[in-house]
């Protein structure tokens, strides 16, 4: 069998598809509390939800993220997928 030097190459074939964020820690820019970051693809948003990014409705059936604060789960929030992106920039 020839050998092949194809060590390099690994990297450049990596799928086109963004994979699911799922249970990512982050800090949730709305408590400043520890908190997972996991998107919601839009087969699974059922319900209505508001941004507190912009304060405007998440409509159902859309991608978007929720993120639930590790100390108090319930206060977890939806976001919608730009709104978070910018909200966790610094
Ligand atoms: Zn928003």
């Amino acid at each position: 069998m020839p050998r092949r030097n194809s060590n390099r190459q690994i990297h450049k074939s990596l799928p086109p598809k963004i994979p699911k964020i799922d249970n990512e820690t982050v800090i949730d820019p709305f408590t400043n509390e520890e908190a997972t970051l996991t998107q919601i693809l839009r087969s699974s948003a059922k319900k209505q939800y508001i941004c507190p990014g912009c304060n405007q409705e998440i409509m159902v059936k859309t991608t978007h993220f929720v993120v639930v604060p590790k100390r108090y789960p319930a206060d977890r929030r939806h976001w919608h997928s730009a709104c978070i992106k910018k909200a966790l920039k610094r």
